[in-house]
């Protein structure tokens, strides 16, 4: 199955209105190509003018909560993302799991209520480097899947980003082999999950994503896509991953 690869960068906790420039380059390219998708998502505050500055291209947020709206101080819901303009969110993220101790429960409620609200849940999942030296790595993440993504999810509503914890941010990654193995064994989980519409469902590899490896990443079986952190918050190191995933669905056209 073509699965239409997906290009989201992840500004976490950086950024500012002097980096919404980066944007042009990087909303030209991404209107350039139109075989894949791209998505930036910045910090809250940035949003509404990242939208502002380039309506065609789709941001999205970091984190949402699971309630509409309630007594939640310092959080955000996904109506209030779509209010601003936001077509995508993050869930999940290594970050969040451990510095606010979300659970694989959150997660699930958190994608369920982005989807509910029209957003498209990029869910995480990843082990950490403990887990793979003892040979957990594919056991952990396929209970993380089967925990976290919503029983009626589609290929349309959600995106599965495989990000190993010790990838991220370290210039790391892992091998080819590992990689495929991995996404072979999340592609196997989502469908036993749901059925036809898993094999529908992008999954994203996140973890050290540069210029100089996304080819060779992006042209692995089962990976449909990227979630990229540091190389996302300049255009310079952004659309050359852009364009590696279009190259790579040119050749696979
Ligand atoms: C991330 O934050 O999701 C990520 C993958 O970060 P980096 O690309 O910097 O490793």
């Amino acid at each position: 199955m073509t699965r239409r690869k997906l290009v989201a960068g992840n500004w976490k906790m950086f950024g500012s209105h002097a980096a919404l420039a980066e944007l042009d380059a990087i909303a030209a390219t991404a209107a350039a190509n139109e075989a894949v998708d791209v998505a930036i998502c910045p910090p809250f505050t940035l949003i509404y003018h990242a939208v502002r500055r380039q309506p065609g291209l789709a941001i999205g947020g970091q984190d949402c909560h699971a309630s509409a709206t309630g007594a939640h101080t310092g959080n955000v819901s996904a109506a209030m993302l779509v209010e601003e303009g936001a077509r995508y969110v993050i869930v999940g993220h290594s970050e969040r799991r451990q510095d606010q101790h979300e659970s694989d429960a959150d997660v699930v409620a958190k994608a369920a209520a982005a989807v509910a609200s029209g957003l498209v849940a990029i869910v995480c999942v990843g082990e950490s480097e403990a887990q793979r030296l003892a040979g957990e790595a594919e056991a952990i993440v396929s209970a993380q899947v089967r925990a976290s993504v919503p029983a009626d999810a589609t290929a349309a509503t959600v995106a599965v980003a495989y990000e190993p914890i010790w990838a991220i941010g370290t210039g790391r990654t892992p091998t080819v082999a590992d990689v495929a193995q991995m996404h072979a064994t999340i592609r196997a989980t989502l469908t036993d999950l749901l059925g036809g519409e898993g094999q529908g469902v992008r999954i994203l590899y996140g973890g050290s994503v540069k210029p100089a490896n996304a080819a060779e990443l992006l042209a692995i079986d089962d990976v449909d896509g990227a979630l990229v952190g540091g190389a996302s918050l300049k255009a310079a190191d952004f659309v050359p991953i852009i364009e590696a995933a279009v190259s790579v669905s040119t050749v696979a056209a």
